[in-house]
């Protein structure tokens, strides 16, 4: 995909930040693309850095970040190209936020102000990005929450969060980030704070709306099983690096990368629920303690000593638009060939 085609273009995103123990990288040299209407996956464990990237998209890390030199992220909008990192003024940073793109957390209460109803922070978002005059506004902030099943929405509006359940407030979070029609929609650990049934019906909702709005989506998340049935394309992280990326199918039929196999040994299976789970072994190291070489090598079992402990693999095509990064990777598939 060129950077034309792309709705949005991360490349070589580097993000640091300045701590009192110096500066701390929780991405490194990120690339991606996302097409208009895709649906791509992020995941990775706590602290593989997917949250900083998808914060990076609309300039909401905190003050001391760093972004590396070479760091780019273009959103092509019909008016052009945005030079996202290049924003400063609120003004130019208000096309993206909650205009163009929107954002969806785990706790939606972080979403809404505790102190104003529902209704009126659907209603000021509108007259911020949109043509609609209040009265406007206020009908098709009903109609949002309408259509993502709020019943009696016409009198839930005037309620605050503190007022809905749980699984009524992410429908209104996914309500409002939607009712601007955004270009792309970041939903972060969307479902994770659900129980089971709830999320199953969030994530068909998500489905129905990407087809109806036609957005796109970054759908952030630990868990493999979900981006499964969600997402077109994945791209798995692991301690600020992407580690392997392609269509969903290839990447959990025939995951390339020892940390993608790891993930998918880790997930239940329904024919083999009395089987132990797998788990990759050793914890995420610290940031402030990155391995040299390979970052997945103090956790890899076919981590080659003086190798994969001195060189930083690069990502290279397994097959159309699938790639890893490991160097046992090409003579992998040299010896399968
Ligand atoms: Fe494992 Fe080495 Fe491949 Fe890294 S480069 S994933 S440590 S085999």
């Amino acid at each position: 995909m060129s950077v034309s085609d792309a709705l949005i273009s991360v490349k070589n995103l580097t993000v640091r930040f300045k701590t009192d123990e110096g500066l701390i990288t929780a991405v490194d040299d990120v690339s991606f693309d996302i097409a208009p209407g895709e649906v791509l996956g992020l995941v990775g464990e706590s602290g593989s850095g997917k949250s900083v990237t998808a914060k990076a998209l609309m300039q909401l890390n905190a003050g001391n970040t760093v972004y590396g030199e070479e760091s780019r992220i273009t959103l092509n909008l019909d008016d052009g190209p945005i030079d996202i990192l290049s924003l400063r003024t609120a003004k130019q940073l208000n096309v993206v936020r909650g205009g163009a793109i929107s954002m969806i957390f785990q706790e939606p209460m972080a979403s809404f102000a505790p102190a104003i109803t529902i209704g009126d922070q659907m209603v000021e978002q509108l007259l911020l990005h949109s043509s609609m005059d209040k009265k406007q506004a206020r009908e098709f902030s009903i109609e949002m929450l309408d259509r993502v099943g709020i019943s009696d929405a016409g009198r839930r509006i005037d309620q605050y969060a503190f007022e809905f359940s749980g699984g009524m407030r992410q429908r209104a979070m996914i309500a409002m980030a939607l009712s601007t029609k955004p270009k792309l929609l970041i939903a972060d650990e969307p479902t994770t704070a659900l129980d089971v049934t709830i999320q199953a019906q969030v994530i068909e909702l998500m489905k129905d709306l990407v087809d109806e709005f036609g957005m796109a989506i970054l759908f952030i998340t630990h868990d493999l099983g979900v981006i499964a049935q969600t997402a077109d394309r994945v791209a798995v992280m692991y301690l600020g690096r992407v580690m392997e990326t392609g269509p969903v199918r290839d990447v959990i039929r025939t995951p390339a990368h020892p940390y993608t196999q790891g993930l998918l040994n880790a997930l239940p299976k329904l024919e083999k629920l009395d089987v132990a789970l797998t788990p990759v072994p050793g914890d995420i190291p610290s940031p402030l303690e990155r391995p040299p070489g390979c970052v997945f090598h103090t956790r890899c079992a076919k981590a080659k000593p003086g190798l994969c402990d001195v060189e930083v693999p690069v990502r290279i095509p397994v097959k159309d638009g699938h790639e890893a990064a490991c160097l046992l990777l090409e003579t992998e598939m040299e010896a399968a060939s």
